[in-house]
């Protein structure tokens, strides 16, 4: 559609640490990449000497050969964008590069291209930003096979207008016309839908966005206003920065160091403080600190192991509560620039609340960091889209609205598609039927189906079929750390929240133990206006095969339940029922049996019908045995 039609607009995050292209048409947004490669690119250009002149190597390579090349490798450009010598001195000492004054005393990089004897060549930080873009645009190009001139670049909320200025020149310079430059919390929160034209008509006040973005070396976080335009399905909606605040030297770079000085400290201790370390070892270590902490996002202890050389070797665990402490100072200080910002936007708020809080920037996938935040504003943050990606999503939706295309950016005033969670048997127990207006709210409550389970899977789903495996997952979360209990005994109360904004919350708590977990996902995101039409024509189509075949699952999943039962008290009590009670029940089970296996391997091969039957008359044929079962209880008891 527009991907053919009109020229598609591109949506940038030009970041210092990294760089992303996005792209947004009839299939909502998307990251770009060529195929099998990285959409995250390394914004650090190594610069070499060729016959034509310069030749500029972007991204991983440069990244991680920047030690071989210590003084043509240049990174955290953005950070001289614009600026003079004096406004980035104190930047100066981080970078491993020249960095000399050129017209206006603006900020210019000194690249001996020809050997440190040679006089350096000088280039701007908008040529190396421009690298950067040459080469996002080149990669876009490859994964759309099309040309493309047009993009929406993003910039910090507190970019001056010389910074914007040098933002374009980059643009210019890699051949791209910078349709617009949107700072980079605005185009989070268009990532999410807050404030396109179909969300200002649902939420028809003005609304106070918190962007919490704590990336690899800054932070910022920024106030905005969000006020509808009120001109129907044109464009977005008035965007307004009421205050920010941050520090550009924290980030997840200082929480690696926390862990490299614990690390090494812990290896002092065992080779002795004075033995050098070689240079291969102190970078392993560097390596490792930066994997260990993203493992520890997702798990509880990280096993550590370090080749010192020389058949030394260093081995630790290291627990996510240990680095919760180390980096609970630096999470602190990123709470006091919120209470800064938040000061600072107090009159333009008068009062009014935080209605959300988006998150951006890989360091926000920290469990501690989500709480702190969550606690702070006192409402769960958004962390549904991915946090690397979610600034270029919402350049890329700025550049589609930009476009004319509003559709495939656009959130819906009613929800598609039913959502609901996989329950016993791979059957679909629908919580949210499709239709409901937003916002939506439904609990439902189930139960485990084996014995002594003390971890229970939750899979979110979408679609209008009756089975799993034919609706859409929109993900998975597992509520652990359940007690041992029989099948069918413990609570287990879902709940799934659509926020005005079509953000879904799922929450699953175990009554009896209390233990809780949950999964935020946006169920549109991605989702043509096609696929809905095929998944609800699917549906329609399959509507009395699917019935049968729900209907089928559950009668496995009960039946089963029943032949445990009985079958545990048959084997107990069986010498005192009658020949003919004895003879007819394990006919029946035995039955009962055979078609629920038969039904497992090939759910179309029974007869529904059949298959109640057969356990309503089991359930029948074990009445004396129930009755037996509650005599003898009672002569135990006396
Ligand atoms: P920037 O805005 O500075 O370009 P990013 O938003 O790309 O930075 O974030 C990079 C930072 O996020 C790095 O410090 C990286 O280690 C951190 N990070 C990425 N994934 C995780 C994770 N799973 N757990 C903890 N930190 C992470
Ligand atoms: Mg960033």
């Amino acid at each position: 559609m527009t991907d053919t039609v009109s020229e598609p607009i591109l949506g940038i995050d030009l970041g210092t640490t990294n760089s992303l292209v996005a792209i947004a048409g009839g299939t909502g947004p998307r990251v770009l990449a060529p195929e099998g490669e990285n959409p995250i690119l390394p914004s650090v250009v190594r610069f070499e000497r060729d016959p034509t002149g310069r030749k500029a190597v972007v991204g991983e390579d440069a990244r991680d050969r920047a030690h071989e090349f210590p003084h043509t490798t240049v990174s955290s450009a953005k950070r001289l964008m614009g600026r003079s010598v004096e406004d980035c001195a104190a930047d100066l000492p981080y970078l491993g590069y020249a960095v000399v004054g050129g017209e206006h005393n603006t900020a210019r990089i000194a690249l001996p291209l020809d050997g440190p004897q040679a006089p350096p060549e000088i280039i701007s930080p908008q040529e190396v930003s421009a690298s950067i873009l040459a080469e996002l645009r080149a990669r876009a190009e490859r994964a759309l096979g099309r040309a493309v001139t047009k993009a929406v670049v993003t910039v910090p909320a507190y970019f001056d207008d010389a910074q914007r200025q040098a933002t374009r020149d980059a643009g210019r310079i890699a051949g791209l016309e910078v349709v617009r430059i949107v700072n980079e919390p605005t185009a989070a929160a268009l990532a999410y839908g807050l404030g396109t034209a179909r969300d200002a008509k649902r939420n028809e006040g003005v609304r106070h966005v918190a962007v919490y973005d704590l990336g690899g070396g800054t932070f910022d976080i920024s106030i905005l206003r969000i006020t509808p335009s009120g001109d129907g399905d044109s464009g977005t909606a008035f965007y307004q920065v009421l205050s920010t605040a941050g520090d550009t030297r924290l980030g997840g770079d200082d929480i690696d160091n926390a862990i490299v000085r614990t690390l090494t400290e812990g290896i002092g201790v065992e080779i002795g403080p004075d033995a050098a370390l070689p240079v291969e070892s102190r970078r392993a270590i560097a390596r490792f600190a930066r994997a260990i902490k993203h493992r520890l996002s997702d798990e509880e202890a990280a096993e550590v192991r370090i080749d010192l050389g020389e058949g030394r070797v260093y081995e630790r665990t290291l627990t996510r509560a240990e680095l919760e402490a180390m980096m609970a100072p630096l999470v602190e200080r990123t709470i006091a620039a919120c209470e800064r910002a938040l000061r600072d936007a107090k009159d333009a708020l008068d009062g009014s609340p935080i209605d959300a809080v988006v998150m951006v920037g890989g360091s926000t996938r920290i469990p501690l960091v989500r709480a702190r935040v969550a606690d702070f504003f006192g409402i769960e943050p958004y962390t549904a889209l991915d946090p690397d990606t979610v600034v270029a999503l919402g350049a890329a939706v700025q550049g589609a609205i930009l476009g004319g295309d509003h559709r495939g950016a656009l959130l819906l005033d009613v929800i598609p598609l039913s959502l609901g969670i996989e329950t016993r048997g791979g059957a679909v127990a629908k919580l949210i039927m499709r239709n409901s207006p937003v916002p939506a709210r439904a609990t439902e409550q189930f139960s485990t189906s084996v014995d002594g389970q003390v971890s229970v899977k939750l899979n979110v789903l979408q679609g209008e079929r009756e089975m799993a495996e034919d609706c859409r997952s929109l993900g998975e979360f597992h509520l652990t750390g359940l007690p041992p209990m029989p099948a069918g005994i413990p609570q287990l109360v879902v709940e799934f929240l659509v926020d005005a904004n079509g953000v879904l919350n799922v929450r699953a708590a175990e009554k009896r133990s209390g233990k809780r977990a949950g999964i935020q996902i946006v169920p549109n995101h991605g989702l043509t206006p096609e696929e809905v039409d095929k998944m609800e024509n699917e549906a329609l189509e399959h509507a009395r095969e699917d019935m049968t075949r729900h209907r089928i699952a559950d009668l496995i999943v009960n039946t089963n339940l029943d032949l445990k039962w009985i079958g545990e008290r048959f084997e107990r009590y069986a010498d005192k029922l009658s020949e003919a009670d004895r003879g007819a029940l394990s006919d029946l089970m035995r039955t009962a049996r055979d078609l629920v296996s038969r039904a497992e391997a090939d759910w179309s091969s029974v007869d529904a019908d059949e298959l109640y039957r057969t356990k309503d008359a089991l359930d029948r044929a074990s009445v004396p045995l129930q009755e037996i079962g509650i005599a003898e209880s009672l002569k135990a008891e006396n």
